[in-house]
C-alpha cells in the first residue's frame, strides 16, 4: 500500500493525542480521501451530535497520492456534521495543507472536544500539541498563517479560520495559502472548539513507498506530455474558472437576481477578458501544472489597489449576477474580504441577494437592513454586508446563520426566497436550465452543491456515460448516480475538478495500481463500487440523522416558476420532480423515501451501518 497507515485523533480540551493504526480492510473497502473520512465519522460519531458541541468531529483528511509528483492530487478535505445543514458536511481545499498531512504521516486527523481557550495545533510526524492562540484570535486567515511560519519556519503549513470562524457564522471557512474549504461551516466547527489553526511542520517530505515507482513516473510523465498541450488545460491556466461566465450567460445557466432570471444585462463587464485585463499573476496548488489561480488587482475606480488571488466563477457568480452587480473592481474586492474574514463565498452571496430580493418585495424594510439601500447591484451595499457577515454585526448577524434559518427568523414567507437544498445554499448554476445537474443539488448529502455529482453532460457536453438533453425531465436519475459516485471515486484520491483534463477511468485505476500494488484498485468497476460504497455511506449518516425524502428537494421556485430572461432557457420549470427524485432513488438502490435498502447496503458491504438505520428490503 502507498498509504502512511495511520491517522492523527486529537482532543483538544485534554491536549492527549494517538496516532491510530488504520485497517488494511478500510483501505480495501474506502481506498482514501473522502472515503476513509466518511467511514471514520460513521463509525465514531453517535447521531444527534450537537454540530457545534465538543463531540463533534472535525476531520482533515488527504488524498491518496497527496504529496507525490502526480499534479492535482494534493487537495485536502474537511469533513464533519455541518452546522449549516445538521447533515454530513464536507469540503475541499487546495493550497500545501494536502502533502503536508502526508508528510507527516497521516492519512487524515481527527479534532475532537473543545478547548478552554484560544488554542492552535501543532503536529509533526512524533507528536501533537494543543498550545494557546490568545495572540492569534482576532487575526485575520492570512495574518494568522504569516504569525505562525514566523513562529515554526518557513516548512510550516497551517489550515486557518478567520474572525468568521471564532464569531459562528455558519458558514465559516478553513484556509490554506489562499486556497479554502469552503462549504458546509467547516470553519465553524474549528471555531467552536475554540481551535484558530492546525499547524503541520513535518521534519522531512517523507512519502509512502510507490509500490511500481518506475511504472508511476512513466504514467506521471506521459500524463505530464498529454497535459502540455491540452485545449482545456491551457484555458485553465490562462483564465481560470473566469472563462466560465458568458458561456453560462448564454446558455441560461448564469443565476441573477438572487435566482429570478438567468441573463445579466452587460454581463461583459465581468467576463473573463475584463478580469484578465487585472491579472498581476497566477497561482497554483501544490505540484499542480494547471495551477488555474489567478491574482488580480483593480486598476481604477473606487476599488483601485483592491488585489485577490481569485474570484473564482463561483464568486463572480455570488457578487456579479446573484445581486445584480456588474463593478468588477467590487467582486475582487469582495472576494478578498471573504478570504481574510474567513467565510464561503457562495453563501454569503446568496445570503445578500435573498436579502435584496426581500428589500425588493418589501419584507425587509430600510430599518431592518441597517439603512442600507440593498437595491439590485449596489455594490458598496454589498462591500458593507460582506464585512457584517464576516464580523456577525447588524444584518450580518442573521444572514450569517444562512438563508433557512434567517428566512425563519425573519417570517412574513421569506422562506419563498430562501435558494437552498437542505440549509446549503446553491451555487452558480440555475437548477431549472441543467435538471440533472439541479436534481444533484436535490439529493446530494452536503446539500445545494455543485461538487457533489457535477452534471457535465449538462453544462459541458459531456457524452458519457450518454448524450443529456439538459432540459429533460425525465431520464436523469442514472445520470445524476453516475456523476455522484464518479466524484466520490475521485475524491478518495482528492482529484481536483480542474486538473482532470484527459485522466479516464482507466488511467486512473492503473495509476492507483501502480501507487499501491493492490490489484483491486486497478480495475476502475472496482472503483466505482468504492464511490458508490462512500455516498451510499454519506446518505446512512443522513438518515440516522432524520433526513428522508422531504430533504431532498428545491424551493417553490425552481418547482413553479417559470425561468424569466434566461436566453434558451427562458421558461423552464421543473415540471415533474417527483419522477426524477424516484428515478434517483431507484438507481441508487434506495426506497421510497431516500433511505439505501437493506439489499443494497449488503451488495456493498454495508451491513454494518444497516443496524444503525431504519430500512426496508
Ligand atoms: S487546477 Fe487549480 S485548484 Fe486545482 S490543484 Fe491546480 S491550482 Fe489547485
Amino acid at each position: 500500500m502507498s498509504s502512511s497507515g495511520r491517522y492523527l485523533r486529537i482532543n483538544v480540551g485534554t491536549g492527549a493525542f494517538a496516532f491510530e493504526e488504520i485497517p488494511r480492510e478500510t483501505y480495501r473497502d474506502f481506498i482514501g480521501g473522502r472515503g476513509l473520512a466518511i467511514d471514520y465519522l460513521f463509525r465514531n460519531q453517535s447521531s444527534g451530535t450537537d454540530p457545534l458541541g465538543p463531540d463533534n468531529r472535525l476531520i482533515l483528511a488527504t488524498g491518496i497520492l497527496a504529496g507525490t509528483s502526480a499534479p492535482g492530487f494534493s487537495r485536502w478535505m474537511a469533513i464533519t456534521r455541518s452546522p449549516l445543514t445538521g447533515a454530513y458536511g464536507r469540503a475541499v481545499g487546495g493550497g500545501k495543507f494536502g502533502a503536508y498531512l502526508k508528510f507527516c504521516r497521516i492519512d487524515f486527523l481527527v479534532l475532537e472536544g473543545r478547548a478552554e481557550r484560544p488554542s492552535y495545533v501543532l503536529v509533526d510526524e512524533d507528536r501533537a500539541q494543543v498550545l494557546p492562540a490568545d495572540d492569534l484570535w482576532g487575526l485575520d486567515t492570512q495574518q494568522t498563517q504569516q504569525r505562525l511560519q514566523a513562529l515554526h519556519g518557513d516548512r510550516a503549513q497551517s489550515a486557518v479560520i478567520g474572525p468568521a470562524g471564532e464569531l459562528g457564522v455558519r458558514f465559516a471557512t478553513i484556509n490554506n495559502e489562499w486556497r479554502t474549504a469552503s462549504r458546509c461551516g467547516v470553519g465553524t466547527v474549528m471555531g467552536s472548539k475554540q481551535i484558530k489553526a492546525v499547524c503541520l511542520v513535518p521534519k522531512t517530505r517523507w512519502l509512502p513507498p510507490l509500490q511500481d515507482e518506475p511504472r508511476f513516473k512513466a504514467m506521471v510523465a506521459e500524463h505530464a506530455r498529454l497535459l502540455k498541450d491540452h485545449p482545456r488545460r491551457k484555458k485553465m491556466t490562462a483564465l481560470g474558472t473566469t472563462l466560465m461566465t458568458l458561456r453560462m450567460d448564454e446558455m441560461g445557466l448564469f443565476p441573477v437576481k438572487n435566482f429570478q432570471e438567468a441573463h445579466l444585462t452587460n454581463v461583459e463587464a465581468i467576463s473573463a477578458e475584463k478580469f484578465q485585463e487585472l491579472k498581476v499573476g497566477d497561482y497554483g496548488c501544490y505540484g499542480c501544472t494547471t495551477r488555474c489561480g489567478n491574482v488580480f488587482r483593480v486598476k481604477e475606480g473606487i476599488y483601485q489597489g483592491a488585489e485577490s488571488e481569485g474570484p473564482e466563477y463561483e464568486t463572480i457568480f455570488a457578487f456579479g449576477g446573484e445581486v445584480g452587480n456588474t463593478e468588477i473592481g467590487a467582486i475582487v474586492a469582495g472576494d478578498r474580504l471573504c478570504d481574510l474574514l474567513g467565510i464561503d463565498t457562495i453563501s454569503t452571496g446568496v445570503a445578500i441577494g435573498f436579502a435584496m430580493e426581500l428589500f425588493e418585495k418589501g419584507i425587509l424594510k430600510a430599518a431592518d437592513v441597517d439603512g442600507l439601500d440593498l437595491r439590485w447591484g449596489n455594490h458598496q451595499a454589498l462591500l458593507t454586508l460582506i464585512e457584517t457577515i464576516g464580523r456577525r454585526e447588524g444584518l450580518g448577524r442573521i444572514l450569517g446563520e444562512g438563508v433557512q434559518r434567517a428566512a425563519l427568523a425573519i417570517g412574513q414567507g421569506a422562506e419563498e426566497f430562501a435558494m437552498h437544498s437542505k440549509g446549503l445554499e446553491f451555487p452558480g448554476y440555475e437548477p431549472r436550465s441543467a435538471k440533472a445537474h439541479g436534481l444533484s443539488y436535490a439529493t446530494s448529502n452536503i446539500g445545494g452543491s455543485h461538487m457533489y455529482g457535477y452534471a457535465r453532460q449538462e453544462i459541458s457536453g459531456f457524452k458519457e456515460p450518454r448524450e443529456v438533453d439538459r432540459f429533460a425531465d425525465s431520464g436523469k436519475g442514472d445520470i445524476v448516480a453516475y456523476n455522484q459516485i464518479n466524484k466520490a471515486r475521485e475524491e478518495t484520491l482528492i482529484l481536483c475538478n480542474f486538473a482532470d483534463s484527459g485522466i479516464t477511468p482507466e488511467w486512473l485505476a492503473a495509476l492507483l495500481k501502480a501507487a499501491t500494488g493492490v490489484d483491486s484498485f486497478g480495475d476502475p468497476g472496482y472503483l466505482d463500487r468504492v464511490g458508490e460504497r462512500m455516498v451510499t455511506l454519506e446518505r446512512c449518516f443522513n438518515v440516522r440523522e432524520g433526513f428522508a425524502r422531504e430533504q431532498d428537494t428545491l424551493p417553490r421556485r425552481m418547482l413553479e416558476e417559470p425561468l424569466k430572461n434566461a436566453g434558451p432557457a427562458t421558461g423552464e420549470v421543473y415540471r415533474s420532480f417527483d419522477r426524477l427524485l424516484d428515478e434517483y432513488y431507484a438507481a441508487m438502490g434506495y426506497d421510497h423515501q431516500g433511505r439505501p435498502t437493506q439489499s443494497k447496503l449488503q451488495e456493498l458491504g454495508l451491513d454494518w451501518a444497516a443496524r444503525e438505520i431504519k430500512t426496508t428490503t
